[in-house]
C-alpha cells in the first residue's frame, strides 16, 4: 500500500470517526439549541487543527522514510557497481530487435575494458567490435548458438577465442539467457563474458598431456590398469584388451574381468602378490604369469603396479599398473636358449670374433679341442693357434676369399695348447651388418685328425702291399703313369725293373707259408736299402717285384740290378735257416722298349724271363742289342775297375811351350790305359764309362797324385821347373771334398802349389755355379793354377770368368786347326785372346801341328802353345828325353816372334 493511500484512508476514517463522534457526544451534552452553531464551528474548528497535525506529523514521517530509502539505494547502487567492476564477469545486455537476430548494445558493466581492452564507451561507438574481432574460426558457431538463443529463447553458453586489443587472441566464455524486461517490456539477451584464457590453457596442456601419455602407452605396447578397490572395478585401455585379442567394447571393467583370465597354475601367486601390494605401504607389485586369450591360449605378461592412493586408514583405495607382453621375449629367450645351448654343447667347435677380428666368444668344444680355455682365448686374435705349418700367402689367399664370398672353408692346420698340431676342417662366415659393416666372424672347426689318420690309414692299406708294406701294383702303376709324363715332358729316360726270386716254390713248398712270407718281407727290407729313395719298388703278389726308377739310363739300370744281385749275396735268416736265394731281373727302359706303362711292364717281364731261362740269378734287357751295349760297357767298367787296382793306367806328358821365351814352361798329364787285350787305349774311350760309373774320382786322384810326384820328381832329378797341368772331370770337380785332395795331392807329393794346373770345362759352371766358384776359390787358396780347357766350346759367361779366378784359357783345338783355314776360327782365337788379356789371363793354344798355326798364334800375342807341332804326349822317361834333346829346342826356336 503506498504511502499516499495510507495517509488519505487514516484521514478518511479519522474525518469519519470525528463527524460522526463529535455530533453524537454532542447530544449528548446539555447544550442549548442556540449554542448549537457555536458548538458545530468549535467542532469543525477543533478538527482542522488535529487533523492538520496529523498530517504534518504523517508527512514529516514519510519524508524521513523516504531519505532514508533513497540512501540505502544509493549504498546499494554503489556497492554492486563495485561488485561488478571487481567481478572477473562482464555483465551485458543486448536488446533484441527482431528474431533475426538484430542485437543492439544496451548495458555492459566497466569492467570490459580489462577483458578486452577497450572501454565500455567503444562498444557503444561502435558497435560491430563484438563480432568484429571473434576468431574467424569460431565466428560461424557463435552466430548459429546466438540466433538459436535469440528465436529459442534457449540458454546460451558457448567459448570462442576474441581479439583483444594487445593483439592476442583471448578464450571467452559466453553465458546469457533471453529476458524480458518488466520496465521497458522488450526482449533481451543477459549475459557475462568471462576470460577462460588461463583455464583453457591449462586444460589444452592437460589434454595434450594425456594424449602424450596415451600414445606412449599405447606405442609402447604396454597394457594399462586402474583399479578402484573400494568399488572392484578396473579402467583397463584398449591395449590391455587388444593383448588379449578382445575388441574394445568386449571387456567390461568388473575386477574379475582380469582375475579370471588368469591362469589357475599362477593365480595363488598373483593374489599373494597383490595382497601384499595392498597392505604394505610404498609397496610395489611385479608378476610374471599367464593370461588366457580370447582364443584360449594363454600368454606370458609381465604384470606391474602401485598403489597411487589410500584413505585415512592407510587402505588402498586406487591402484594403477601394467601389462606387458612377454611372448615375444619369452619365445626370444626360449630360441635364445636354445642357440646358447646348441653353441656351447656343439660338437664342432665354435669361435666368433668382433669385426676387429679378435675372439668374443669360443664354446666348450674349442675349449675340448684346442685345450684353450675361453678366458684364455677372450680378446686375442685366433692366430695364437696358428701352427706355422700355413705361409703367410695361404692366409692372405684366405682373407682375400672371405673378403669377396663371405666365406671360406678348408682344412688347417693348427696348435693345441699343448703343443700338439692338429689338422681342422674350418668353416669361416661373415655375418654383416644392414649397412654392410661387418659384425661377426663365425669360425665353426671340427678336428679331423683322427679323420685324417684313418683316411691315411686307409688310404696306405688300399695303396700297399699288406704283407711287405710295399706299394702295390696299382701305385707302381700310378707312379709309372706320372713317371713317364715327366720323361716325356724332361726328355729323360726311365727304367722298369721287374724281379722274380729263382726258385721260390720249392722255398715255399719246404719251408712253409709263414717261413716264404717271413724271407719275402727281408727281401722287401733288402730291395728299398739298395735303391734311391726316388725309386719305387713294388710288390706284385707272390715272390714278383717292380722297381721303377726315374732318370735311369740303360747303363744305370745294369748297374742298379748289379747292386740287386749283390744284395742277395749274403744269405737270408728265416726260421732260424740259413737260405741263399736269388733273383732273375727283367729291365726294360724308357724311350728305347716302349712309352707307355703296359708295354714297359710286359717288356721288363718279358727280360725276366729270358733272365730265368738263362739259369737266373742275372738280369737281362728286353732287347738282346741294348743287352750286348750295356754288358760292353758294364764289362768295360769292371775292366777299369780291376785296370785301377792292377795298375795298368799311366800318363803321358806333353809339353807346353811359351811364345815370350821359347822355352818349356809346362806339360800337360794324359791318362791312358794299358788294357791287357785291347792294348793302350786313349782316354775318350774309357773316361765316359768312368764319368758314368763314378770310376772317376780314384781315377781322378790317382792322376792327381801321379801327376805332382812326377813333376817332383823331375824338380829333384835337376830338370827345370815345369808347371803340370792336369785334366779334372767335372763329376771329380764337384766332390764336395775335392779341394781338400788337392791339397793332400801336394802334400804328399812335397809340390809347391804353384807347380801345378787344374785343368777344368766351362760345363763345371752349368749345374751349380756358386759351389763351382767356392770350390774355385778354394783352389786358389791354395795356391793352384786353374785353366779352363777346350775354351770356346761350351757355355761361358764373362762375369763367372770375372769372378772365376782363373789363370789361364785353352784355346780349343778345332779353332786351332783352321786357322789359317778358316776366317771364323781365326777371328774366334783373336777374341779369345784379346778378351783373356783385357781380363789378365794369359792363353795357351792346344793342338798345334803346323808352323803357319804357331806362326799366327804367336804374331796374334797368344802365350803359350801345346800340339804335336812340339812334341805328342809321351811317356814320362821319353818326355824326360825329349825335354833334354836338341829336338825341343829347335822346336821351340821354329816360330818365333
Ligand atoms: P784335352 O785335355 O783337351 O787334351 C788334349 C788332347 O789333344 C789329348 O788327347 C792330346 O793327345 C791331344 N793333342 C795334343 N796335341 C795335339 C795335336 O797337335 N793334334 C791333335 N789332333 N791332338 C793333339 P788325349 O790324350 O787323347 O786326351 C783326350 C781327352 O781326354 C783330353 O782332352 C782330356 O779331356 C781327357 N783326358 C786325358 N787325360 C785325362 C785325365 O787324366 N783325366 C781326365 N779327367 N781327363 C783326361
Ligand atoms: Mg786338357
Ligand atoms: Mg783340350
Amino acid at each position: 500500500m503506498s504511502a499516499a493511500l495510507r495517509i488519505s484512508l487514516i484521514y478518511l476514517l479519522l474525518a469519519s470517526a470525528w463527524i460522526w463522534l463529535s455530533d453524537a457526544f454532542a447530544h449528548l451534552l446539555p447544550i442549548p439549541a442556540e449554542w448549537a452553531a457555536d458548538v458545530q464551528t468549535l467542532k469543525g474548528q477543533l478538527f482542522v487543527v488535529l487533523t492538520g497535525l496529523l498530517l504534518f506529523w504523517l508527512i514529516r514521517k514519510e519524508e524521513r522514510r523516504q531519505r532514508e530509502l533513497r540512501t540505502e539505494l544509493r549504498q546499494t547502487r554503489a556497492r554492486l557497481e563495485h561488485f561488478v567492476d571487481v567481478s572477473p564477469a562482464v555483465i551485458y545486455v543486448f536488446e533484441v530487435q527482431d528474431a533475426h537476430p538484430r542485437l543492439r548494445l544496451s548495458y555492459l558493466s566497466a569492467n570490459i575494458e580489462r577483458l578486452t581492452g577497450f572501454s565500455a564507451t567503444h562498444f557503444f561507438q561502435h558497435p560491430s567490435t563484438a563480432a568484429d574481432r571473434l576468431h574467424p574460426d569460431d565466428q560461424a558457431r557463435v552466430r548459429a548458438h546466438l540466433r538459436r538463443a535469440a528465436s529459442e529463447g534457449t540458454e546460451l553458453s558457448l567459448q570462442y577465442r576474441w581479439l583483444h586489443r594487445d593483439g592476442r587472441y583471448r578464450w571467452i566464455e559466453d553465458r546469457a539467457t533471453l529476458n524480458r524486461n518488466p520496465l521497458t517490456g522488450k526482449t533481451e539477451l543477459v549475459g557475462n563474458w568471462r576470460d577462460i584464457s588461463q583455464a583453457k590453457q591449462d586444460e589444452l596442456l592437460l589434454q595434450a598431456a594425456e594424449e602424450r601419455w596415451r600414445f606412449a602407452i599405447d606405442g609402447s605396447e604396454i597394457g594399462l590398469w586402474d583399479w578402484n578397490v573400494p568399488d572392484n572395478t578396473v579402467f583397463f585401455s584398449t591395449r590391455w584388451k587388444t593383448m588379449l585379442g578382445h575388441d574394445e567394447s568386449e571387456i567390461g571393467n568388473e575386477l574379475s574381468e582380469w582375475s579370471s583370465r588368469i591362469h589357475p597354475d599362477d593365480l595363488p601367486a598373483v593374489q599373494a602378490d597383490v595382497q601384499t601390494l595392498l597392505n604394505t605401504p610404498e609397496a610395489q607389485y611385479s608378476n610374471e604369469h599367464r593370461v588366457r586369450c580370447k582364443n584360449g591360449n594363454y600368454i606370458w605378461i609381465l604384470d606391474r603396479g602401485k598403489v597411487v592412493e589410500r584413505n585415512d586408514r592407510g587402505e588402498a583405495v586406487r591402484v594403477i599398473g601394467t601389462h606387458t607382453d612377454l611372448s615375444t621375449l619369452k619365445q626370444r629367450e626360449a630360441a635364445l636358449d636354445l642357440h646358447a645351448g646348441m653353441f656351447m654343447n656343439s660338437l664342432e667347435g665354435i669361435l666368433i670374433c668382433g669385426p676387429d677380428q679378435r675372439i668374443e666368444s669360443v664354446n666348450n668344444t674349442f675349449t675340448d679341442i684346442t685345450g684353450y680355455t675361453a678366458e684364455e682365448a677372450i680378446g686375442h686374435p685366433p692366430s695364437f693357434l696358428s701352427s706355422g705349418r700355413h705361409d703367410a700367402d695361404f692366409y692372405r689367399q684366405m682373407w682375400q676369399q672371405i673378403t669377396q664370398t663371405g666365406r671360406w672353408q678348408g682344412e688347417i692346420w693348427n696348435r693345441r695348447k699343448s703343443g700338439e698340431v692338429y689338422i681342422e676342417w674350418l668353416t669361416i662366415n661373415v655375418d654383416h651388418a644392414p649397412d654392410g659393416s661387418v659384425r661377426h666372424y663365425y669360425a665353426i672347426f671340427s678336428d679331423i685328425s683322427e679323420r685324417k689318420a684313418n683316411e691315411e690309414k686307409i688310404r696306405h692299406i688300399s695303396q700297399h702291399d699288406t704283407l711287405t708294406n710295399l706299394p702295390n701294383q696299382s701305385v707302381l702303376r700310378d707312379r709309372l703313369g706320372l713317371a713317364l709324363a715327366h720323361a716325356q715332358r724332361t726328355q729323360k729316360p726311365l727304367a722298369v725293373l721287374f724281379m722274380d726270386l729263382d726258385r721260390f716254390k720249392i722255398i715255399n713248398d719246404s719251408l712253409g707259408p709263414t717261413a716264404a712270407d717271413a724271407l719275402l718281407v727281408e727281401v722287401a727290407h733288402r730291395l728299398t736299402q739298395t735303391v734311391r729313395h726316388q725309386d719305387t719298388v713294388s710288390r706284385q703278389g707272390g715272390d714278383e717285384f717292380t722297381l721303377l726308377l726315374p732318370e735311369v739310363d740303360a747303363a744305370d739300370a745294369a748297374h742298379v740290378a748289379q747292386k740287386l744281385l749283390k744284395c742277395f749275396a749274403d744269405p737270408f735268416f728265416v726260421s732260424g735257416q740259413q737260405l741263399v736265394v736269388t733273383p732273375s731281373i727283367g729291365i726294360a727302359v724308357y724311350p728305347a722298349d716302349g712309352h707307355e706303362v703296359d708295354t714297359l711292364l710286359q717288356a721288363s717281364d718279358m727280360a725276366m724271363y729270358r733272365a730265368k731261362s738263362d739259369g737266373g740269378n742275372t738280369f737281362r734287357f728286353h732287347t738282346a742289342d741294348m743287352h750286348q751295349r750295356v754288358s760292353k760297357t758294364l764289362r768295360l767298367e769292371n775292366d777299369l775297375r780291376k785296370a785301377l787296382r792292377q795298375g795298368e793306367l799311366l800318363l803321358h806328358f806333353q809339353p807346353q811351350v811359351s811364345f815370350t821365351s821359347g822355352r818349356v814352361v809346362g806339360c800337360e798329364a794324359l791318362v791312358r790305359w794299358q788294357h791287357p787285350e785291347s792294348g793302350l787305349m786313349p782316354p775318350a774311350e774309357f773316361i765316359p764309362v768312368a764319368e758314368d760309373s763314378g770310376l772317376i774320382v780314384p781315377i781322378g786322384e790317382w792322376v792327381l797324385y801321379t801327376a805332382t810326384r812326377q813333376c817332383r820328381d823331375w824338380q829333384l832329378a835337376g830338370l827345370q821347373d815345369l808347371v803340370m797341368a792336369v785334366n779334372v772331370s767335372t763329376v771329380q770337380f764337384r766332390q764336395e771334398d775335392f779341394a781338400q785332395t788337392v791339397k793332400h795331392a801336394l802334400t804328399a807329393a812335397n809340390l809347391p802349389p804353384r807347380f801345378l794346373e787344374i785343368e777344368i770345362t766351362e760345363s763345371v759352371m752349368a749345374d751349380n755355379p756358386e759351389r763351382a766358384i767356392r770350390t774355385i776359390r778354394q783352389l786358389h787358396d791354395l795356391g793352384v793354377q786353374l785353366s779352363i780347357d777346350d775354351f770356346g766350346t761350351g757355355y761361358s759367361s764373362f762375369s763367372y770368368l770375372k769372378r772365376f779366378k782363373i789363370h789361364k784359357l785353352k784355346i780349343d783345338q778345332s779353332f786351332v786347326r783352321d786357322l789359317n783355314t778358316d776366317s771364323n776360327s781365326a777371328s774366334i782365337s783373336q777374341a779369345i785372346i784379346s778378351m783373356a788379356h783385357s781380363l789378365e789371363l794369359s792363353v795357351i793354344a792346344e793342338g798345334v801341328e803346323t808352323p803357319e798355326q804357331a806362326h799366327w798364334l804367336a804374331t796374334h800375342q797368344c802365350d803359350e802353345a801345346q800340339g804335336y807341332l812340339y812334341a805328342r804326349p809321351l811317356p814320362a822317361d821319353q818326355f824326360e828325353a825329349w825335354l833334354t834333346s836338341p829336338t825341343s829346342t829347335a822346336a821351340m826356336l821354329q816360330p818365333g816372334r
